[in-house]
């Protein structure tokens, strides 16, 4: 039986997309050709891409507002240093909510200046800052919408004229938001819509050609929308299966119709963190919790050796914490059921009966 898998990423996709998948891995459309050895400028990989553009912004709500959608390559790593290149012409606002934004920082400082205008590095970024102000004259405002490592999320975003650019990888497609309030938005897809190898980046045209330096063409965005998101060979196997994950959150109601799935597997199991007394979340503040990535510890290291063979027996996977948080962390992307959120918090409830 396939496991409960809680892994952080890559992680869960749903089990009807991987067998479409594979079957197209063997035979493509019918071609007698497998998706991976046909030219990604041939009519049938073509239309994959459009599609996977088009279901991208259709479930952002963002049809036919300025906006594009590309598959590029490089990681959400990539985009740190993209964004950059691309908006930084004198300063930039960063909001520092965990290793993420961290690493962003440190690559937008390679070109520009960079203000930290809150951070909570100081308790290892177990919140999210608020009343900070970003300053009017930024070229950008950067932030991480859920922190995939410490277990926080931002639930608002600050009310500013400056463009506001988003780490959305590990809650892209997870919940409602204005999305037309981001100038862009960018998600490396081994979260919550594909497997690694590809990223998607949203942006706002009229954000762009606006800096004076020379950009390099694979990490100029003009370049990637001029050809479509096809400048060069695109991630074929990633953007196939990234737009079958996009057709089944169609099919499953959209966006709107898995945030309520997804708050009912976080109430789940947050209530059972804090309702068992042997577990105690990581977050304190109820607000800042990512629905996404729970973080947890035991009240006491004693109970670990029993807790771990309880859940790996239950056919849990990937509930192993972050080192730099420690404990445990269980990630609910739109892909995993609500059963298995059952399944660990029938472990935890066993681990206090048998105390
Ligand atoms: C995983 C992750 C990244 C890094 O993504 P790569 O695709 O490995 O470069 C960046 N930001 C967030 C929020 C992540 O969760």
């Amino acid at each position: 039986m396939k496991k409960h898998n809680f892994s952080a990423g890559p992680c869960i996709l749903p089990q009807s997309v991987m067998q479409k998948a594979s079957e197209a891995v063997l035979n493509f459309n019918g071609l007698d050709l497998s998706l991976i050895e046909i030219s990604h400028r041939s009519k049938d990989f073509v239309d994959v891409m459009d599609k996977a553009r088009a279901l991208a912004l259709e479930h952002l709500g963002l049809q036919n507002k300025g906006y594009q959608a590309l598959f590029l390559q490089g990681g959400a790593s990539l985009e740190f240093l993209m964004v950059a290149y691309n908006l930084l012409e004198n300063k930039a606002a960063y909001l520092n909510t965990g290793t993420w934004s961290d690493k962003a920082i440190k690559e937008a400082k390679l070109l520009g200046d960079v203000v930290e205008v809150a951070s909570s590095k100081e308790s290892n970024f177990n919140y999210i800052p608020k009343n900070y102000e970003v300053p009017s004259n930024a070229d950008y405002f950067h932030c991480t919408s859920n922190n995939t490592i410490f277990g926080t999320q931002l639930q608002s975003f600050p009310e500013t004229n400056v463009p506001i650019v988003c780490d959305m990888s590990s809650d892209i497609f997870s919940r409602q938001l204005d999305f037309s309030k981001f100038a862009l938005i960018y998600a490396g897809a081994q979260k919550n819509m594909g497997p690694a190898g590809t990223t998607l980046v949203v942006v706002k045209e009229d954000i762009l050609g606006k800096v004076s330096r020379k950009i390099p063409s694979m990490l100029n965005y003009q370049v990637h929308i001029s050809k479509e998101s096809m400048f060069n060979t695109p991630a074929v196997f990633p953007v196939y299966v990234s737009m079958l994950t996009l057709e089944w959150l169609k099919d499953m109601g959209g966006v709107a119709a898995i945030e309520k799935i997804n708050n009912q597997k976080a109430a789940l199991l947050y209530s059972e963190i804090d309702r068992n007394p042997l577990f105690e979340g990581f977050v304190p503040n109820k607000e800042d919790r990512s629905k996404m990535n729970a973080t947890f510890n035991l009240t006491d290291n004693n109970q670990k050796d029993r807790f771990d063979s309880l859940w790996k027996a239950a056919g849990i996977n990937g509930l192993n914490g972050h080192r730099s948080v420690g404990g445990y962390r269980a990630s609910m992307y739109n892909a995993l059921p609500l059963e298995s959120v059952q399944v660990l918090v029938d472990v935890m409830q066993e681990l206090e009966r048998s105390n």
